[in-house]
């Protein structure tokens, strides 16, 4: 067993350290702060380009998309060096981590020139059109629908329809959103995908608070009436939107386990635990953290071998989120009603990182809720084991 990275990691890992060193912005040019996860300050901004210019903004990525074609060990090290310095490579990040990524797997060479590559240098945000009211686990129900029309100004579609829980839409430039282009078809078959600019007539966002905080504006309500939609538009073949869907959210689900660990570990650094059960619990979490990062390494393994394992990364993604979850839910209690003031620092402060990361226990704990559903819920993802990895017939 080999528990150390070869040469070749660690000497790219030395060059990104060098790099960070050198250009990472200090704290008194990062005071203006991100409002929501489309909302990217320019400071923020300057920070992202950079990194894209030398390529270090998603290394796995060819230079011209702001990598360095590295594998999936250097990206790992990566990673690595910037949780360990609670860094975001962006505050966009569904328009990095999931929107850019599903233009690059499934856009057309323009389409990549006109979106992915802004949206990389934080030139332009971006945020995630899928999940609807009647349409969240079972995204194949979404009834938001996009008819063909055609006119002297040329081929358009026209959108109509809801989309809710719409992360930062309020903020973005533009919305990667899943519509209804065969209505007669099985539904998995008549979905397609459309970059719909937020400036377009007839898109009204309304931005609604999140329960752990009225000031906290990031979800939002969009609505689409007659919105008239260019064909160049359409990502990926018509009516094939769901390998963009699962696309998009395997791309969203293979970083996910990084960092849950990650706040597994900033947890164990935060939490002063006294008395023997709170050192009990602080001795789970120890090990809940390790465990995860055991089966993360598996799977980081299976997948530098070029092996893919889509339904272990549930297992993943389950302990992960339910871990940060249960250990915040101890830490607030060890808190006691100290835990409730805010706003409270719990952590070291970090400027290129979310202050709700090292808010109060409260705050920190009520948002522990968000990963247990967003990308899948928990009970989604148990289904998933019990079918796709244990083989449990279904009820
Ligand atoms: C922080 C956050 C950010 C988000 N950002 C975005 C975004 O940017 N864009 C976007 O499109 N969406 C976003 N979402 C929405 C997210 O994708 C949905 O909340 C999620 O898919 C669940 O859908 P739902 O809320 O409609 O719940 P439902 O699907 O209605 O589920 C309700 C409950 O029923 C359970 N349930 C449903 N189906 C089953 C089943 N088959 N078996 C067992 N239990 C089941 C669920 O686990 C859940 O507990 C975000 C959500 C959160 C929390």
């Amino acid at each position: 067993m080999q528990l150390a990275f070869d040469a070749d990691v660690e000497a790219f890992r030395a060059e990104f350290v060098a790099f960070l060193d050198e250009h990472l912005p200090d704290e008194a040019a990062t005071v203006q702060r991100s409002h929501s996860s489309s909302d990217v300050p320019i400071w923020a901004r300057r920070w992202q380009r950079l990194l894209f210019d030398h390529g270090w903004l998603l290394p796995g990525n060819p230079p011209e998309f702001g990598g360095r074609n590295a594998t999936v060990l250097q990206q790992y090290v990566h990673a690595e060096e910037l949780s360990r310095r609670r860094i975001y490579q962006s505050f966009n990040p569904q328009g990095v981590g999931i929107i850019a990524a599903s233009i690059l797997s499934f856009g057309t060479s323009e389409q990549k020139q006109r979106w992915a590559v802004p949206i990389l240098r934080a030139e332009m945000t971006a945020s995630l059109g899928m999940s609807e009211p009647g349409a969240g686990s079972d995204l194949a129900s979404l009834r938001t629908r996009a008819v063909p029309g055609s006119d002297s100004q040329g081929d358009h579609f026209v959108v109509d329809g809801q989309k809710v829980w719409t992360s930062g839409a309020h903020d973005a430039d533009v919305l990667l959103t899943f519509v209804r282009t065969d209505p007669d078809a099985p539904k998995h078959k008549g979905i397609s995908v459309l970059l719909i600019p937020t400036d377009s007539p007839g898109v009204t966002r309304r931005a609604f608070a999140s329960a752990s905080d009225r000031e906290d504006l990031d979800f939002n309500e969009v609505f689409f009436t007659d919105v008239r939609v260019p064909v160049e538009n359409l990502v990926g073949p018509l009516n094939q939107g769901w390998r963009v869907a699962t696309g998009s959210l395997g791309h969203e689900r293979t970083m996910l386990w990084m960092g849950y660990a990650d706040q597994l570990q900033e947890l164990t650094a935060d939490f002063r635990p006294s008395g023997a059960l709170e050192r009990d619990l602080y001795a789970t979490l120890g090990m809940e953290s390790e465990a995860l990062r055991l089966l993360g390494s598996v799977a980081l393994a299976r997948a530098a071998r070029g092996e893919e394992d889509v339904p272990s990364l549930s297992v993943l993604k389950l302990l992960g989120s339910e871990a940060v979850q249960t250990a915040t839910g101890h830490v607030l209690s060890a808190a006691g009603t100290d835990g409730l003031v805010h706003p409270a620092t719990t952590g070291p402060y970090a400027p290129l990182n979310l202050d709700s990361h090292y808010g109060s226990w409260f705050d920190r704990y009520f948002r522990s809720f968000a990963a247990t559903i967003a990308g899948g819920t928990s009970e989604i993802q148990r289904n998933i084991i019990a079918g796709r990895i244990l083989g449990l017939p279904r009820i």
